[in-house]
């Protein structure tokens, strides 16, 4: 598993096990609005500017060409062969496995395993449902894009927004910004976002990381005792920071605010957010560098990569 696809294990992918009925409805009903490119020697999409109409014919160009990797443009455009007469956006938030800050598992940057997707798939329920509570968007498609999700949101509200606009949501929902001091324990909104970044965090904290956060070890360290970190958590939840306050000392406590925002900045890929003519991997194509199936994801909470997006042709590989 994780092994490239070869060009014949690509082609028998689209030929037997590729369908119509993978590709999500938001897409098929917009193809002729959208921009495709295609990447057919795996150095990168370098086929764009393509339009394509009909679902007979992307179904005939993925059958016949049976691409390195399929994509379309996440934006929507009068013509998108040109790129021109562009007419909005989905909002999108990418979280990768492979990219993530900190990590349960043992995986060395590059590399994914069970633990870490899960992780990004958790990570990315906690940034829909800030999504759905405080911004009121109901249009949420969960993609799982090879390595990690996508999260593409298609409310009316959105679609027109501008860059500057979508890296202030991008700010909120992954804690990127650190509360003004006055506000931090508001039981409702950013602080409460935030804090709720922190509770996530504390369970993957180590010596290491906080060592070069301008945290005295001492203090690091008698913040990591397993009784301490369910103290501060206990006290997070009730929007609390005394515990954390008294542990860190105010110095401490300032360099650990700017820890977390950091972390949690680097949480979602924000080139992917503020593009607005990004193209994104085409849901039920396949991600040929790891030989997974990039799949539009109706039940995110059952939903399981090793179950749902391993290509039948990796599960009979000798
Ligand atoms: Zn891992």
């Amino acid at each position: 598993m994780f092994s490239e696809a070869t060009p014949a294990e690509r082609r028998r992918y689209y030929r037997e096990e590729w369908g119509l009925s993978q590709v999500p409805d938001f897409i098929l009903d917009t193809l002729s609005e959208r921009e495709f490119g295609f990447d057919h020697t795996g150095d990168g999409p370098n086929d764009r500017y393509n339009l394509i109409t009909t679902p007979a014919q992307l179904e005939g160009v993925l059958i016949s060409a049976a691409p390195y990797a399929a994509y379309s443009s996440v934006s929507f455009y009068s013509r998108p062969e040109r790129r021109k007469g562009w007419r909005g956006a989905e909002l999108v938030f990418d979280v990768d496995a492979k990219d993530l800050p900190l990590r349960r598992c043992s995986c060395v940057p590059g590399e994914v395993c069970e633990v870490c997707l899960d992780d990004a798939r958790g990570y990315i329920m906690e940034v829909a449902e800030v999504l759905r509570e405080d911004f009121a968007l109901k249009e949420l498609h969960f993609v799982y894009s090879g390595r990690g999700y996508h999260l593409r949101v298609l409310d009316e509200a959105v679609l027109e927004m501008q860059s500057q606009e979508r890296a202030q949501v991008l700010d909120y929902v992954a804690g990127g910004v650190i509360p003004e001091a006055e506000l931090l324990e508001l039981r409702r909104g950013y602080p409460r976002v935030f804090r709720q970044r922190i509770l996530r965090l504390l369970s993957l904290l180590n010596r290491e990381v906080m060592r070069g956060s301008g945290i005295a070890p001492k203090r690091a360290a008698a913040l990591l005792r397993p009784k301490t970190l369910r103290r501060v958590a206990n006290e997070l939840e009730e929007g609390s920071f005394a515990t954390l306050r008294e542990v860190l000392g105010v110095g401490g406590f300032a360099c650990f605010l700017e820890l977390v925002r950091r972390l949690n900045a680097e949480m979602l890929d924000a080139k992917v957010t503020v593009d607005v003519k990004r193209i994104l991997r085409l849901p039920s194509s396949l991600h040929s560098k790891v030989s997974m199936k990039c799949v539009y994801v109706k039940d995110i909470e059952r939903f399981d990569p090793f179950k749902h997006a391993v290509p039948r042709f990796v599960r009979e590989r000798d």
